[in-house]
């Protein structure tokens, strides 16, 4: 239980990439509701992802007018997953509030993540109520991305909920000592557990700008969510591997069984191609796996950071 309110801390944590037009609209939005909920001190740690827009000057200017808006500039875009682990460690609150800034995810439903936190769950989640938002094709492969994931993966990551979600510090210090660089944050949520609640709410349509997530970017995310979570497509190889063999097994029987009961056949050159250009593809795509693993392990190997600031502004005094 969370009993001693008084001076417990609220980190909201906000990545931005390009969102200047809309920003004013949100912190609007977001204050009144932090404002409203009176009973805790907060802090508003704002991530600029290398925007290519005035972002950044946008969010200096709030910082200078709100002391307890914190921004981090990142050196380069280094992708939401990277900007969300920035704000992470840069956040010292009681509980962590991930939002996003284009107004999709309503900052109203702070307001009920909070009182779930206060009855005693570690980890709230804001579950979308529908994704009539998104494009049928991108509702498709999601549906079909989160069964896959789901059905060969050690966790389970819950379906329709996205990065909007309320967690304990003790969560944030657990995802804090989770070593991975390349972080799929939807699955390193689901790994470390913790005392779930649900909230819903409806996405409202984007306020200003565009989405960044294009399809390429997804299926990136997608492959690395899989990879992250699961060795299954490493050793489902063995499987097919098998499966090829013993059928090509029970054909070369049949074809010795039929030349042996009606003589010799005119050669078949078409068949004999399908099979090598069949198993060429097939062992071309064993490989394919195999590398996307491989690339993974060099790249954890360079112990590379996940993020670099540039810059911190804000904040309250003594951090400028
Ligand atoms: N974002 C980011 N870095 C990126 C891409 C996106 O920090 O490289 C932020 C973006 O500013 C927004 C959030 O991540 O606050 C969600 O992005 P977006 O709205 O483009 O994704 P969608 O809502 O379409 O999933
Ligand atoms: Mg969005």
């Amino acid at each position: 239980m969370h009993t001693s309110i008084r001076n417990q801390c609220l980190s909201i944590v906000v990545p931005c990439f390009n969102e200047g037009d809309g920003l004013n609209a949100f912190f609007s939005r977001l204050e009144s509701v932090l404002t409203d909920l009176g009973k805790y001190d907060y802090e508003i740690v704002c991530i600029d992802d290398g925007s290519r827009d005035d972002t950044l000057e946008v969010l200096c200017r709030h910082a200078e007018r709100n002391p307890h808006i914190i921004v981090l500039e990142l050196s380069r875009n280094f992708g939401k997953e990277a900007a969300l682990t920035a704000g992470i460690d840069a956040a010292r609150g009681d509980a962590v509030i991930l939002l996003d800034a284009d107004l999709q995810h309503p900052p109203e439903l702070i307001v009920e993540m909070v009182r779930k936190w206060e009855s005693g769950s570690d980890v709230v989640l804001a579950r979308r109520k529908s994704r009539e938002t998104d494009h049928p094709l991108k509702q498709f492969f999601t549906q079909w991305f989160y069964q896959l994931h789901n059905w060969i993966s050690e966790c389970t990551i819950p379906r329709d909920v996205g990065d909007f979600r309320l967690m304990d510090k003790r969560v944030v210090e657990a995802l804090k000592h989770l070593p991975e660089r390349r972080r799929f944050m939807k699955g390193l949520f689901a790994w470390v557990g913790f005392r779930q609640s649900v909230v819903e709410f409806v996405v409202e349509p984007r306020k200003s700008g565009k989405s960044s997530f294009t399809v390429r970017r997804l299926w990136a995310l997608a492959l690395e969510g899989i990879t992250s979570f699961s060795t299954v497509p490493l050793s489902v190889w063995i499987y097919i591997g098998f499966s090829v063999a013993m059928l090509a097994l029970i054909y070369g029987c049949w074809i010795i069984i039929k030349t042996l009961a009606f003589g010799i056949d005119v050669p078949n050159y078409v068949s004999l191609l399908a099979a090598v250009l069949f198993l060429g593809g097939i062992q071309l795509m064993g490989i394919g796996v195999l590398g996307e693993y491989i690339g993974r392990i060099y790249s954890e190997s360079k112990q590379r950071p996940v993020y670099i600031i540039r810059q911190r502004y804000g904040g309250k005094k003594q951090d400028s």
